[in-house]
C-alpha cells in the first residue's frame, strides 16, 4: 500500500516551498518531493527578487531573518554598442526601507525556506525525483517517484520551467524553442568592501546593473549583473531560438565572456574569483504560452505554469514563483474545507492569478519580446544612441557646433526612417 497525505508538492523551489509553508501552516499535510540534494541544490536564478509583489502573500515578519545579500539602491541601465556605451544610472531613497528589491543566492535562500517549510510541519524528500502521476480515471490521485509511490488528495507541480510533469499531466502542450530563454551565469567571488567601493554603494545595500546591445549579436536578450555581500552574479540571457539560428554559432559559456572582456565590466570583476557558472533555461512563451493551470486533483504553479516576465529592463520569475505557490495553498486549502478537489473546485487558483498581478502584468507586457526581437533594437539603435552621446563629448581641433544641431543630425540619421518609426510605434505597445 502507497502512503496518503493531503497534498504532495513536485519541486523545492520557490513554487513549491512557498505552497507548502501555506498548506502546513493551515494543517495540511503536506509532502514536497525534490530531485535534487537539498532545495536550491539545483536552481538558478540571476538573483535579484522584488519584494513588493510578494509581501501581501505572507505575514509581516515573514522576511525578518531572510538570507538576503543585499537590498538594490542603485539601478544601472547600460546601453552597449561594439566599441562605447551610455549607462543611466537610477538611485531611489524609497528603494531603501522596506526592500524594494533584494539580491539573493539559492542555495542559501531555498535552504531557508524549506526549513521554514518543515518548521510548519511539512516533509521535504530530497534526491527523489518525480516520474509520473497516478490517476484514478482523469482525477490525479498521486505521484509515483523513482522509488516509492504517495497517494495524495491533490498535486502541486512546481517543478520548473521545463515541467515534464505538466506535459504528461496534459496540461500543456511540448513547448517550442521561442518559448524559452537560456540564462548563463558566473558567481564571482570579491571582498564586501571592495564590492561596496566598485559600485559606490554602503554595507547591506547594492547595485543591479542590466546590459543591452550589440554583446547579444542582435539576439533578443541582454545580460545582468548583480552585487551580493561577497560576490557578483554576472549573466547573460538570450532567446534560445535566436542562438540557435545564429551565426557564426555561439557557445553559451561564450556569452559570458563576451561581457566579462567589455572594459565598462573588466575592472568591476577584477580580481574576483569564479566560485560557480551555471545555466537554466527560462520561460518566455508569456500570456500567449499560459497552460492550463488547473486539473482535477492537480495545480501548476511558478515557472512550471509559465509564470515569468521578462521585461527587457527586468527579469521577473522568483515573485511570480512565491505568490502562486501561495495562491496554490490558498485554493487548496478551500477545496479541502468542501473536501472536492476537482478542476471546478480548485478554479478558485486560477481566478486569483488572474485578479493578482501575476497575470495582469503577463497581460499587459505580451507584445515586449515581439517587439524587442528585432536585431535593430540589439545593433543599430545601441550604436545610434552612443554615437550621440559620443558626439556631443567628443572635442576636435574644429570648431565645435551647437550641442543641439549634433543631437538633432545624429538622431534624424539613426532614426529619420520608415523602420524606426515602425519600431517605435511597436515601442508603444509595451
Ligand atoms: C539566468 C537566470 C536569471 C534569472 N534572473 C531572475 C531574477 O533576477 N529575478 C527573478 O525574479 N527571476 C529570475 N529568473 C527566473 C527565476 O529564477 C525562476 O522564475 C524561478 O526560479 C522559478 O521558481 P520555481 O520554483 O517555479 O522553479 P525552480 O526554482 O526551477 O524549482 C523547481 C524545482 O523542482 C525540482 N524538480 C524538477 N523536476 C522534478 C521532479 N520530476 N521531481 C522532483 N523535483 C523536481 C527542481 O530540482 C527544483 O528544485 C532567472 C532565471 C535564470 C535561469
Amino acid at each position: 500500500m502507497a502512503d496518503k497525505v493531503d497534498v504532495v508538492v513536485i519541486g523545492a523551489g520557490l513554487a513549491g516551498l512557498a505552497a507548502a509553508y501555506h498548506l502546513a501552516d493551515a494543517g495540511i499535510e503536506t509532502i514536497v518531493v525534490e530531485r535534487g540534494d537539498f532545495p536550491g541544490s539545483k536552481n538558478v536564478t540571476g538573483g535579484r527578487l522584488y519584494l513588493n509583489p510578494v509581501r501581501p502573500y505572507f505575514p509581516a515578519d515573514f522576511w525578518n531573518d531572510a538570507p538576503f545579500e543585499r537590498t538594490v539602491v542603485k539601478e544601472k541601465l547600460s546601453i552597449m554598442a561594439e566599441h562605447a556605451s551610455t549607462t543611466v544610472e537610477f538611485f531611489d531613497d524609497k528603494f531603501r526601507n522596506p526592500p524594494h528589491s533584494v539580491t539573493i543566492l539559492r542555495a542559501k535562500f531555498d535552504q531557508w525556506l524549506a526549513d521554514k517549510v518543515s518548521e510548519k510541519g511539512a516533509f521535504t524528500i530530497p534526491k527523489n525525483q518525480v516520474e509520473d502521476l497516478i490517476y484514478d480515471g482523469t482525477k490525479v490521485i498521486g505521484v509515483k517517484t523513482n522509488d516509492s509511490e504517495l497517494l495524495c488528495d491533490c498535486v502541486v507541480v512546481a517543478d520548473g520551467v521545463l515541467s515534464f510533469i505538466a506535459e504528461r499531466a496534459k496540461l500543456r502542450e511540448k513547448r517550442e524553442p521561442h518559448h524559452y530563454a537560456l540564462g548563463v551565469k558566473e558567481i564571482i567571488e570579491l571582498p564586501e568592501k571592495t564590492i561596496q567601493d566598485r559600485f559606490g554603494v554602503s554595507a547591506g545595500e547594492g547595485a543591479a546593473q542590466l546590459f543591452f546591445g550589440t554583446i547579444t549579436h542582435g539576439m533578443v536578450g541582454g545580460g545582468f549583473l548583480y552585487t551580493n555581500r561577497e560576490s557578483l552574479s554576472l549573466g547573460m540571457v538570450v532567446g534560445i531560438e535566436a542562438l540557435s539560428n545564429h551565426e557564426p554559432k555561439i557557445e553559451a559559456p561564450e556569452l559570458i565572456e563576451i561581457l566579462k572582456a567589455r572594459p565598462e565590466i573588466a575592472p568591476l570583476i577584477e580580481g574576483g574569483n569564479s566560485i560557480e557558472y551555471s545555466a537554466h533555461v527560462i520561460p518566455e512563451g508569456g500570456i500567449n504560452a499560459l497552460p492550463k493551470l488547473i486539473g482535477d486533483g492537480i495545480l501548476l504553479a511558478g515557472d512550471a505554469a509559465g509564470l515569468g516576465l521578462n521585461m527587457g529592463i527586468t527579469v521577473r520569475g522568483m515573485d511570480f514563483a512565491l505568490a502562486s505557490g501561495a495562491m496554490a495553498a490558498r485554493a487548496i486549502k478551500e477545496a479541502k474545507t468542501k473536501n472536492d478537489f476537482t478542476a471546478v473546485s480548485l478554479a478558485a487558483y486560477e481566478q486569483s492569478l488572474r485578479d493578482s498581478f501575476a497575470i495582469k502584468d503577463l497581460q499587459t507586457f505580451r507584445s515586449m519580446l515581439d517587439t524587442l526581437d528585432n536585431p535593430r533594437m540589439f545593433g543599430k539603435y545601441p550604436e545610434a544612441i552612443t554615437s550621440i552621446f559620443g558626439k556631443m563629448f567628443w572635442i576636435s581641433d574644429q570648431p565645435k557646433e551647437k550641442l543641439s544641431s549634433t543631437a538633432l543630425r545624429e538622431a534624424m540619421k539613426a532614426f529619420g526612417n520608415l523602420d524606426a518609426v515602425k519600431d517605435a510605434w511597436g515601442m508603444m505597445k509595451v
